[in-house]
């Protein structure tokens, strides 16, 4: 019975209601809410300055430019929905409100099909059929069609669609890492709107919003990342951009809305520490490989660097470990959910996700480097033989 009641209420939570935004607009909000938020991506990624970076060098020898305007878009978009809601316009927990609801039609909109001109984005299986017709197209356009239908569509045919102008893949990441902050938020007004606030609130909160706007910040490295240089883009990217990202990243705070933790302010202080420590590795890593790609001879930790066949960095952080940017990363993850206490593991997803996914991804990153770089890369792996953590693995 008792199931029966809870299964009731996913379904219902899950389902898109007809609380519809105004009378003369019959639309569910969370539509209204999602169509709202990317139109004003379209439209902020086109029209608000920021610096234009060139990208990696395509197989064809061209390169993309992108404008990085990651933080102005937010910035503005955060100070609008500020005064929308001061104004009584919007609800600040809007999101946090319906978050299944949310979560569901997101679901749906990168499930289907991409009809900018009509009202509604969307995405994968248009990018399908538009990536066949343009064999003609330079390389970050030109389809690779392995002829099964379900394995094109998941990991996609095109290095990087556009619609309309607008990069698909560096707009869905934005878009996935700015919802992430906008359902935080939203879930921090409603644990103030129920007299709620903790410590461990905050400071879920503010280790987030600290690594989001430092990654608008930094906004131009990741036009050198896995993602956009070597994944095409399908329903997987899609699906980890739009839904995985916002909704599973963001598991800690839902968490803390239902249970309340003490902490000490012994574990409070180590909280901190891992948190900087795991941003001055992250941030650190990124940076000395971004400049060093720019400028092979810039200095590291104020020594010239030392190099491995001209084209590996093997000073700084990457001569501790070969991909010590993830350990920082994961220290970072374990920021987020030490707030949370260690009562349960459900908070603890993004960690250990973000653990397996890491571990998977250097192995393909390595295996790559290996094909690309051969005896430089051998010699690079006697030089310096951790993959992640020293020592450990
Ligand atoms: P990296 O930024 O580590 O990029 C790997 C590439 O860097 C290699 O393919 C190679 O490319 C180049 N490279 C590797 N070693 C060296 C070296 N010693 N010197 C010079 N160049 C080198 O990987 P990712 O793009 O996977 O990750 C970027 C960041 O994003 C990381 O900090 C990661 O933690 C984070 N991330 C976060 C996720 C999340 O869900 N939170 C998911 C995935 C990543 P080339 O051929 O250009 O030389």
């Amino acid at each position: 019975m008792e199931s029966q009641v809870d299964l009731g209420f996913l379904r219902h939570a899950l389902m898109p209601s007809w609380n519809s935004v105004s009378p003369q607009f019959r639309t569910p909000l969370s539509v209204a809410l999602l169509a709202g938020f990317f139109t004003y991506l379209a439209i902020a990624g086109s029209i608000l300055p920021g610096k234009l970076v060139p990208g990696v060098a395509l197989a064809d020898a061209t390169r993309l430019h992108y404008r990085c305007n990651g933080l102005l878009s937010l910035l503005l978009l955060v100070g609008l929905l500020g005064i929308g809601a001061n104004m009584g316009f919007v609800s600040p927990t809007a999101i946090s409100d319906r978050g299944l609801e949310l979560l569901s039609t997101t679901f749906v909109f990168s499930f289907l099909v991409c009809k900018l001109r009509v009202d509604i984005w969307s995405v994968t299986l248009v990018l399908y059929f538009s990536g066949c017709k343009s064999q003609s197209k330079g390389s970050s356009l030109k389809p690779h069609i392995s002829g099964n239908l379900l394995h094109d569509w998941w990991l996609g045919i095109q290095l990087n669609p556009h619609f309309m102008g607008i990069d698909l893949k560096f707009f869905f990441v934005r878009a996935g890492m700015m919802g992430w902050l906008l359902i935080n938020l939203s879930i921090l007004m409603k644990s103030i709107q129920d007299g709620a606030l903790s410590q461990s609130m905050i400071l879920y909160q503010l280790f987030c919003a600290l690594y989001i706007l430092d990654y608008f910040v930094h906004e131009e490295y990741m036009t050198s990342t896995w993602d956009i240089i070597a994944e095409r883009l399908g329903f997987m990217l899609v699906f980890g951009d739009l839904v995985w990202i916002p909704f599973t990243f963001s598991i800690q705070g839902w968490w803390l809305l239902r249970n309340s933790v003490e902490l000490t302010t012994a574990s409070s202080v180590a909280n901190c520490f891992v948190f900087l420590i795991g941003y001055m590795v992250f941030r650190g890593a990124n940076k000395q490989k971004h400049m060093f790609k720019k400028n092979p001879k810039a200095p590291i930790w104020g020594k010239p660097p030392k190099v491995v066949g001209g084209k590996l960095l093997a000073s700084g952080y990457w001569g501790i470990a070969r991909h010590c940017n993830y350990l920082g990363d994961l220290l970072l993850a374990l920021s987020f959910s030490l707030p949370c206490g260690i009562s349960s593991p459900i908070p603890y997803f993004y960690p250990i996700y973000l653990l397996i996914l890491l571990i998977w991804r250097e192995r393909r990153d390595e295996a790559r480097c290996a094909e690309k770089y051969r005896e430089i890369w051998a010699e690079y792996r006697k030089l310096v033989p951790w993959r992640i953590l020293p020592y450990v693995y």
